[in-house]
């Protein structure tokens, strides 16, 4: 579904991406585990062409990303990508923020937008809340908005970097609980995330990133008992 081929990208004289290889299949889940800095927003963002590679390939269910214009418009619209800032639009209603990518992007009716939204609200637990503003809600709310946002695109991926590090405790697991279960439904699935439980409980597989480079890739099984690498040994040694 997401095959990442021989990918370099320097910002400066930093090596922020180096030979990045990964395939991730349909209806994997991966999590992307490494220190401050290694580079996992960067692969990230580059997977939406956020950033711009140096050399290499990505392609998405088969297709090559393009560089630049229409074909990008829905590249993007393919790959769902949920920040650690939520980035709902302030000004429009929950119902709208979810509603507003299917109208303007995909072309749908507004009826047959808002009767999805509706939909995935609820499946986040939001219905409720569909006719207030983001500041209205909490953190955990506004981020699962921003998942049913995503979702309404009817994305093949999922990309999160870090979708609960700005969330108080008490609202993490809301976010995961809604992830874990995205995961089981079968979708494509990115996180880059520092929430080990999300990993073992959900991730088909664990990449390690230590300075741009992907070093280790293993099932969470394997990774947390055994870590191969002494990056990865001192990795854990440090947040478990
Ligand atoms: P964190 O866990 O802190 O989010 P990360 O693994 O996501 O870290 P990146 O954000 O991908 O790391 O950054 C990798 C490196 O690239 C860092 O050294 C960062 O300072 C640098 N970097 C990121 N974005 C830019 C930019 N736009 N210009 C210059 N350097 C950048
Ligand atoms: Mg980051």
């Amino acid at each position: 579904m997401v095959v990442i081929e021989g990918v370099n990208k320097h910002f400066g004289d930093l090596h922020v991406l180096r030979d990045i290889n990964l395939t991730v299949g349909r209806g994997e889940v991966v999590v992307v585990l490494g220190p401050s800095g290694s580079g996992k927003s960067t692969l990230c963002r580059a997977i939406n062409r956020l950033e711009t590679i140096e050399s290499g390939t990505i392609s998405i269910d088969g297709k090559a990303l393009p560089e630049e214009g229409k074909p990008l418009a829905q590249l993007r619209a393919d790959v769902g990508m949920v920040f650690q800032s939520f980035n709902l639009f302030a000004h429009k209603s929950i119902r709208d923020n979810v509603t507003l990518g299917p109208v303007k992007v995909r072309k749908q009716k507004k009826a047959q937008a808002d009767e999805k939204a509706t939909s995935l609200l609820k499946r986040v637990g939001i219905e409720a809340q569909a006719d207030k503003y983001p500041a209205q809600l909490s953190g955990g709310q506004q981020q699962r908005v921003a998942i049913a946002r995503s979702l309404a695109m009817d994305p093949k991926v999922m990309l999160f970097d870090e979708p609960t590090s700005a969330l108080d405790p008490e609202m993490v697991g809301e976010v995961l609980d809604v992830m874990v279960g995205l995961a089981k439904e079968g979708m494509t699935m990115i996180v880059v995330t520092h929430e080990m439980g999300f990993a073992r409980k959900a991730a088909d597989r664990v990449v390690f990133m230590d300075n741009g480079q992907i070093v280790e890739v293993a099932t969470p099984e394997e990774f947390f008992a055994n870590p191969r690498s002494e990056r990865a040994r001192d990795f854990l040694g440090k947040i478990l």
